[in-house]
């Protein structure tokens, strides 16, 4: 399976893909989680990309063609793969076929998560993560059972990230909608577009994109 997941910053592409990859055993590739990481290092990309993430704004075409190329050149990748904050640009969008062209990969299908802007402000500024296991939460929607203890992990030490704060959450739907929306008839015009409601419950949103991959012939496995 070859999916790419798309929609603005909330509609739960993270949430998604992560149900996703363990139905279908495919390795969920979020290429925000890939250069958080290259934050957290410490190295000359996350050097690069702290500032730009942190204003809301896109890194460079350049950087993320690069890393998107090498990860899905790793093995987990040969079952397939869920592209989650990947392509957010047409110039990446066109560099992502070039990459799959000349690796005879074709993609399966392109999922749109619909969400309305009022709604991603409150899914955003709200969360938060188990710093131990990574364990998503949200302070109106998905508390932890026993106040302050993660329910996966028990781990009690929680982060939220920098770029959730309100005003950046503006500045990253700016860049959504200026940058990353005009991919939507990219894919569109070549048949691959398919538009999932992003509001509905999470497992009916589940539910939805794999009626969409059964629909190009994906199965789970
Ligand atoms: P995300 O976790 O997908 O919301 O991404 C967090 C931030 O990482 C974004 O606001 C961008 O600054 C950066 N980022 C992630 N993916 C991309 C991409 N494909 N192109 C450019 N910047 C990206």
């Amino acid at each position: 399976m070859k999916l790419i997941l798309l929609g603005p910053p909330g509609a739960g592409k993270g949430t998604q893909s992560k149900l996703l990859e363990t139905r279908y055993g495919v390795a969920q590739i979020s290429t925000g989680d890939m250069l958080r990481a290259e934050v957290k290092a410490g190295s000359p990309i996350g050097l690069e990309a702290k500032s730009v993430m942190d204003a809301g704004k896109l890194v460079s075409d350049d950087i993320l063609v690069r890393m998107i190329g090498e990860r899905i050149s790793k093995p987990d990748c040969a079952k397939g793969f869920i592209l989650d904050g990947f392509p957010r640009t047409v110039p990446q969008a066109e560099a992502l076929d070039k990459m799959l062209g000349e690796r005879g990969i074709e993609l399966d299908a392109v999922v749109e998560l619909k969400v309305d802007e009022a709604i991603l402000v409150d899914r955003i500024s709200g969360r938060f993560t188990c710093a131990k296991c990574g364990e998503g939460y949200h302070d109106s929607f998905k508390q932890p059972k026993a106040a302050g203890v993660c329910d996966v992990c028990g781990g009690t030490e929680f982060t939220r990230r920098p770029d959730d704060k309100a005003e950046t959450v503006k500045a990253r739907l700016e860049a959504y909608n200026a940058q990353t929306a005009p991919i939507l008839p990219y894919y569109k015009e070549k048949g691959r577009l398919h538009s999932v409601d992003g509001m509905a419950e999470m497992t009916d949103v589940e539910a939805e994109i794999e009626a969409v991959l059964r629909g190009v012939g994906v199965v789970a496995a």
